[in-house]
C-alpha cells in the first residue's frame, strides 16, 4: 500500500515545478492577494510559499493533507462548474508523502497562526502556536527524500537550471492571470522577479515583456455570437517587427483555458501560422503572447493528468473556427493559408 501511494504522490509532485504550482494554485483557491515562492537552491533544499488568504480552520487542519481530502467541492456536480484550481484533494498529502512538510495557518477567527508539522501519511505530529498574520505559509524540505533516482537526475546544475526556468514561467503566467495579486519570487534569498497588484493584464504583461514589446502588441477580447466562447489575447501586431518583440519577451506565449494554463500544440501551431504568414518573420520565431479560452465548464475536461496541462475540449472545432477569426481580424484572412 505504500509503494502505491508513492508512486500515486509521485506522478502528481514530479518536480520543483509541479511543488510550486499546486501550492500558488492553493494560495489563489483561498483568495490570497499576495504570494510569496522562496525556493533555496532550486527548491531542493526549500521550498516555500506564503499567502495572505483565507487560512485553514483549525477543525479543517486534521484532514488538509489526509489523502483526498479537499474543502472544495462536495458532489460530482460541482465538478461541472468549477470554479477553483483544486478539486483533487491531492496535493498535500502527495507532498507529505515525498518530502517534510510544515503548514502555518491562521483564519479571520483564529487569535495566533498555529504551525503543524505534519507525517509522511498527513498526519499532525506537532502543532504549535506561532506569529504569523492571516494566512498560510507552507514549507517543504527534503523533496523527493525517497525517490533517490528523482532526486539524483535533479542533482546536476544544467537540471535545476531548466526546473528554475519552469518555475519562472509558471509563476509569471499565474501573475499575469491573476493581475490583481501580488507575487514575489525569490532564489536564495534573491528577488527573481516580482510584480505588484496591478489593475489589468496588459499592465501585468509589462511587467513580464516590458513596454517597448507591448506597443507592438494588439489586444483582442471577444465573445463569440454563435457560442459560449469568449478569447482574451494579446498578440505582435501584423506590422510589428518581429525583432523587438522576440528580443524582449523571449518567445514566452502564455495560454490558458478557464484560467488554467493548458499546453495546446494545434491552437500554438494555429497562432504561429497566420503570424509567421503574415509578418513573414523567420520560421523559428514564435510570436510571444498572452492567450486566455473562456469556456462553459460542462465543455472543459481537467481531468487528464493531475498536472492539469493537458485538457479535453468538448467542442474543439469551435474553439478554434472563433480563434480563427479573431486571427484573421489581426493578421489579414491571408494570415491562415493553408501551409
Ligand atoms: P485541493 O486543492 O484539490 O482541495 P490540496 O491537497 O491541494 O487539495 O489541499 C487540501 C485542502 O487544504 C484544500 O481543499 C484546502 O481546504 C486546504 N488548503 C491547502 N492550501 C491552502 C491555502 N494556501 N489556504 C487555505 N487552505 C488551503
Ligand atoms: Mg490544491
Amino acid at each position: 500500500k505504500a509503494t502505491v501511494k508513492l508512486i500515486t504522490s509521485s506522478q502528481v509532485i514530479t518536480s520543483v515545478f509541479s511543488v510550486v504550482k499546486e501550492l500558488v494554485e492553493n494560495s489563489l483557491d483561498a483568495k490570497a492577494t499576495s504570494i510569496d515562492i522562496k525556493l533555496d537552491n532550486c527548491g531542493f533544499d526549500r521550498i516555500e510559499v506564503r499567502d495572505n488568504g483565507i487560512g485553514i480552520k483549525s477543525i479543517d487542519t486534521k484532514y488538509m493533507a489526509r489523502p483526498h481530502y479537499t474543502s472544495k467541492i462536495k458532489d460530482t456536480q460541482d465538478l461541472e462548474m468549477l470554479d477553483t484550481y483544486g478539486f483533487r484533494g491531492e496535493a498535500l498529502g502527495s507532498l507529505c508523502s515525498l518530502a517534510d512538510v510544515a503548514i502555518t495557518t491562521k483564519t479571520a477567527d483564529d487569535a495566533v497562526s498555529m504551525t503543524y508539522l505534519l507525517s509522511h501519511e498527513g498526519k499532525i505530529i506537532e502543532a504549535k502556536p506561532s506569529h504569523l498574520g492571516q494566512g498560510t505559509t507552507v514549507t517543504v524540505t527534503n523533496l523527493f527524500r525517497n525517490l533517490p533516482v528523482r532526486r539524483q537526475f535533479y542533482a546536476n546544475k544544467k537540471k535545476q537550471k531548466e526546473e528554475m526556468k519552469k518555475v519562472e514561467d509558471a509563476v509569471m503566467a499565474f501573475a499575469l492571470l491573476s493581475h490583481d495579486v501580488r507575487f514575489c519570487l525569490k532564489h536564495n534569498n534573491n528577488v527573481i522577479w516580482q510584480k505588484q497588484p496591478l489593475a489589468d493584464v496588459k499592465s501585468a504583461l509589462i511587467n513580464v515583456f516590458g513596454v517597448n514589446a507591448m506597443m507592438h502588441m494588439e489586444h483582442v477580447k471577444r465573445k463569440s455570437l454563435e457560442t459560449e466562447i469568449e478569447i482574451e489575447t494579446f498578440l505582435p501586431k501584423k506590422s510589428s517587427s518581429s525583432d523587438v518583440i522576440t528580443r524582449s519577451t523571449g518567445d514566452r506565449f502564455f495560454c490558458y483555458i478557464n484560467k488554467r494554463t493548458v499546453v495546446m500544440k494545434d491552437v500554438e501551431k494555429l497562432v504561429r501560422k497566420c503570424y509567421l504568414n503574415s509578418t513573414g518573420a523567420d520560421a523559428t520565431r514564435y510570436p510571444m503572447g498572452f492567450l486566455h479560452i473562456v469556456l462553459p465548464y460542462k465543455d472543459v475536461d481537467v481531468n487528464l493528468d493531475p498536472n492539469k496541462t493537458l485538457v479535453l475540449l468538448q467542442e474543439k472545432e469551435k474553439v478554434l473556427k472563433f480563434l480563427t477569426l479573431i486571427l484573421e481580424g489581426i493578421y489579414g484572412p491571408k494570415g491562415n493559408k493553408a501551409t
